[in-house]
């Protein structure tokens, strides 16, 4: 049966690579519905490619949006802002939704797809560092099911049993063997570079990264590390365990994206080209496997694959995502919504690349917010949220 997908976040580089295998499968998917945020005439082509039913754009935009579409001689019905982005993950029509929304801005549309059961492909990491227990709840109460497409998540869900596979990635406890995982990580454009050279360096060199081709705020993330500590977050929400049961590991080849090491000793590995087409094509055709137009890997090329120990002086994102998951969720929301300031700040030109760390550490240390209840919903991590990123800008106001 034709599975029908709402890619939110389409105009995005993951957006890209699911619509690029999407294109080579349309008898077994139908786009159903796309959405995209500032890059509307790349959406309009989209819409004409996919010829989606329904479109989400914001609020502002979606009068002219849909004068474009007829103009065009299309017929979606255009939704507008975070509802019509709910409205879209919802939908009665949508069985996968494609959670493909940079930031904390793909929270809502996230967690509304979870509470309508739907089957989420889910790279958005950001909504489990700020809602990882409220999601994870979703989940579970709705049947929703949850397939990481963060290349590293990917991987370790591909090596674990398939019992844990089914019930949602929980591993709970020993009883299947796991003993830690490991989440590989590039160490990004400055792994070789000293501390004081990565404070010189500029956009174009930050967001350059060696091995994957991403968007903007991921790229940045990557090359402070940042990027790796919410994977661990991310991580431990996903696979139910504590952060200690996590080790990460720079693997500059990014060839393996990932392993779960095993009682008795064996480590599973998941190896492939640096595609985000190989996970993706994974978790939209799971438990079968599709085509990804991803190059395969040529193993004779392959001359030596390295595994160093991160240095958390340099990259001191990774340790405070480490601090920030042992404080609780609201640290996690602090630090997430303080790094999204932080970044766009040095994208701006504002702040030092290494400044991201010192302004993180910062919001962590000085934003108060208590610990958050089992029952805590959505506008209880929204308020924190905001309360951070209040504290955050007038942090950087006051470094200009
Ligand atoms: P991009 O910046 O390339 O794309 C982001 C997408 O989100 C775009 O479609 C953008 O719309 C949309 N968007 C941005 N802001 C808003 C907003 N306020 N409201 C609604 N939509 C918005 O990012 P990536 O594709 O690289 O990353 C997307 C997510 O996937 C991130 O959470 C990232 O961490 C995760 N991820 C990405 C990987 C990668 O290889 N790229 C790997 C693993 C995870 P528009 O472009 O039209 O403005
Ligand atoms: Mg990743």
């Amino acid at each position: 049966m034709t599975q029908r997908i709402a890619v939110l976040g389409a105009t995005g580089s993951i957006g890209d690579s699911t619509l690029a295998i999407l294109a080579e499968h349309l008898q077994d998917y139908e786009v159903y519905a796309l959405s995209g945020h500032q890059r509307l005439d790349k959406l309009l082509k989209l819409c004409q490619q996919f010829k989606p039913k329904r479109v989400a754009v914001p609020t502002e935009a979606v009068d002219d949006f849909a004068k474009r579409l007829k103009q065009a001689g299309l017929t979606a019905e255009v939704v507008g802002g975070t509802q019509g982005l709910i409205d879209v993950a919802t939908d009665s029509q949508v069985d996968t939704v494609v959670a493909a929304i940079v930031g904390a801005a793909g929270l809502p549309s996230t967690l509304a797809a979870a509470r309508a059961g739907k089957r989420i492909l889910l790279a958005n990491k950001e909504a489990l560092v700020m809602a990882g227990q409220v999601m994870i709840k979703a989940v579970k109460t709705h049947h929703a099911t949850l397939l990481p497409i963060d290349s590293e998540h990917n991987a370790i869900f591909q090596c674990l049993p398939a019992t844990i596979q089914q019930d949602n990635t929980q591993i709970h406890d020993d009883s299947h063997g796991v003993r830690k995982l490991w989440l590989t990580a590039s160490g990004g454009p400055f792994l070789q570079q000293s501390f004081a050279q990565m404070q010189q360096a500029g956009v174009a060199e930050a967001v350059k990264h060696p091995n994957w081709s991403m968007g903007q705020k991921i790229s940045v993330d990557s090359a402070t590390m940042m990027n790796k500590g919410l994977e661990l977050i991310e991580a431990c929400h996903l696979f139910d365990l504590p952060e200690s049961k996590i080790n990460v590991v720079i693997h500059p080849q990014s060839i393996i994206h990932s392993m779960v090491e095993y009682s008795d000793g064996s480590f599973l590995a998941q190896l492939g080209s640096p595609d985000m087409k190989t996970p993706i094509a994974h978790a939209l055709s799971y438990p079968q496997r599709i085509a990804s137009g991803s190059q395969p890997l040529d193993l004779y090329t392959l001359s030596g694959l390295e595994f160093i120990k991160p240095d958390l002086q340099k990259f001191a994102c990774l340790r405070l995502a480490r601090q920030a998951m042992q404080a609780g969720t609201q640290a996690t929301i602090i630090l997430n919504a303080a790094n999204e300031i932080a970044v766009e700040a040095f994208l701006q030109g504002k702040v030092r690349l290494t400044d991201i760390a010192s302004i993180n550490e910062q919001a962590l240390s000085e934003v108060k917010a208590s610990k958050l209840s089992a029952d805590a919903d959505i506008d209880d991590i929204l308020a924190i949220d905001s309360l951070a990123r209040h504290y955050t800008e007038s942090l950087v106001r006051q470094m200009l």
